[in-house]
């Protein structure tokens, strides 16, 4: 690598807190799918800033609204509104089809809105007269955030234990699995109940694992039956990612023609375009009444800035047409993928993929072959992920040309070869 990265990476290792290891490039600059590096290197991006980026960078509609906010009113605390907040929810009901009564708070990322969802819970839980509808129920594999509440929910114990005690009553059940979750529903030994069960409607950081046909449906017809909160975690499924605007409205998702309408969900991510932005939506008036004043709050949180950008995303996704192209452009990508020998499995929503790598011919490169390929992919020009050994996570701007995906698919055989040979040391 030259030596402006090197030099630069140098200063960050001395400077950066260490929790992210090495960062693969120093960038500097960005346009549509495209991001350059600090030696002028272009780079297609197939990541967006791990599902952020939606318009990809730079988008003229994102660049408008946030200058035009900053220059007018950037900020104003809680104390105030703006219209840009007041507007984005507005929006955000009426795209997830809430019904009346329903709620927005607005937070600045994924874990913490995942943070106001676990209090909602345990308000819900301290409603009950019993006093014991103390527990919340999470999925194996299930990854939430890096706050405490949100680690509480994250299954990885590599994540959780370094950092116990984390706040309490939390079980997790293996996914998909309805005879657990039932059972789970059920009071415990010493008779206590449970308040929500936290769930995504596809495993993002998982390598892109969604449900067995109806289970989310099965998720709402026993919370429903036991009393408990069903909060859906949208932060990466959210925003059109699936090519509906949130998971639980996508057949592909659901499994079903009928949308599974949780008790509240969250989102960030792709929410605010590259503006951090986070947002728990409360369906329905008794739900939105669980938070009362004073009982949660932020300072950023809903600030003009990053909801005139959230406002900016949700309006170029709907004028753009974005929600049919990323069905579209998904669903071609997925078939090609699944038509290379160099391919074992597919899981496709929208423009969200994990691709299963098959069996090296030859040895397997340290740490895996997914992350091989990656480092392959980002000396041929492309930015991938990998979210284990063997999967890649393909989650580009929602703005990607289908010619943009066929070009990878093209390449991926050449990744892999180069990855392989790469490993091997002879
Ligand atoms: C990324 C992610 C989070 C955490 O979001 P941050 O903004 O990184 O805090 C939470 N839940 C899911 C499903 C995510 O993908």
């Amino acid at each position: 690598m030259s030596t402006t990265q090197d030099a630069l990476l140098t200063r960050y290792a001395d400077s950066l807190t260490g929790v992210f290891g090495r960062p693969a490039r120093v960038l500097v600059r960005g346009e549509g799918v495209h991001v350059w590096d600090a030696d002028g290197r272009r780079y297609t991006d197939l990541l967006a800033g791990i599902a952020v980026n939606s318009l990809g960078h730079a988008h003229p509609a994102v660049v408008r609204a946030v200058r035009e906010q900053i220059a007018g009113l950037g900020h104003v605390s809680n104390l105030f509104t703006s219209e840009p907040q007041i507007r984005l929810a507005e929006e955000l009901l009426a795209v997830a089809d809430a019904p009346a009564g329903s709620t927005v708070f607005f937070a600045n990322s994924g874990t913490e809105a995942n943070e106001a969802a676990f209090k909602l819970a345990r308000r819900h839980g301290g409603q009950d007269p019993s006093g014991s509808r103390t527990r919340v129920i999470a999925l194996e594999r299930a990854f939430h955030g890096r706050t405490m509440g949100a680690l509480a929910l994250t299954h990885k114990k590599a994540y959780r234990a370094p950092f116990e005690p984390l706040p309490g009553g939390v079980e997790h059940v293996p996914g998909g699995d309805v005879d657990a979750l039932r059972a789970a529903l059920a009071p415990d030994a010493s008779g206590a109940t449970v308040a929500a069960v936290v769930l995504e409607p596809v495993q993002g950081e998982a390598g892109v694992h969604g449900w067995p046909v109806g289970y989310l449906a099965q998720v709402r017809a026993l919370t429903r039956e036991a009393g408990a909160l069903m909060i859906l975690d949208e932060v990466q499924s959210g925003m059109g990612r699936t090519g509906t605007w949130f998971g639980f409205q996508n057949p592909s998702v659901t499994g079903s023609d009928d949308p599974v309408l949780p008790d509240a969900f969250t989102l960030a991510k792709g929410l605010g375009g590259g503006v951090p932005i986070g947002a728990l939506v409360c369906v329905g008036p008794e739900v939105s009444g669980l938070l009362s004043a004073g009982q949660h709050g932020t300072t950023f949180g809903g600030n003009p800035l990053a909801t005139a950008a959230g406002l900016a995303v949700l309006e170029t996704i709907r004028s753009e047409g974005l929600l049919e192209h990323v069905r579209a452009a998904g669903e071609r990508a997925a078939k090609l993928l699944a038509d290379l020998p160099e391919v074992a499995a597919v899981r496709a929503h929208g423009l969200w993929i994990g691709v299963d790598l098959a069996a090296p011919r030859g040895p397997v490169p340290d740490g895996g072959l997914a992350p091989a390929v990656v480092a392959a992919g980002l000396e041929a020009g492309w930015i991938l992920n990998a979210t284990g050994p063997d999967t890649l996570r393909l989650a580009p701007p929602l703005i990607i040309a289908a010619e943009d995906l066929e070009r990878f698919v093209e390449l991926l055989p050449a990744l892999v070869a180069a990855a392989t040979t790469e490993g091997d040391p002879s």
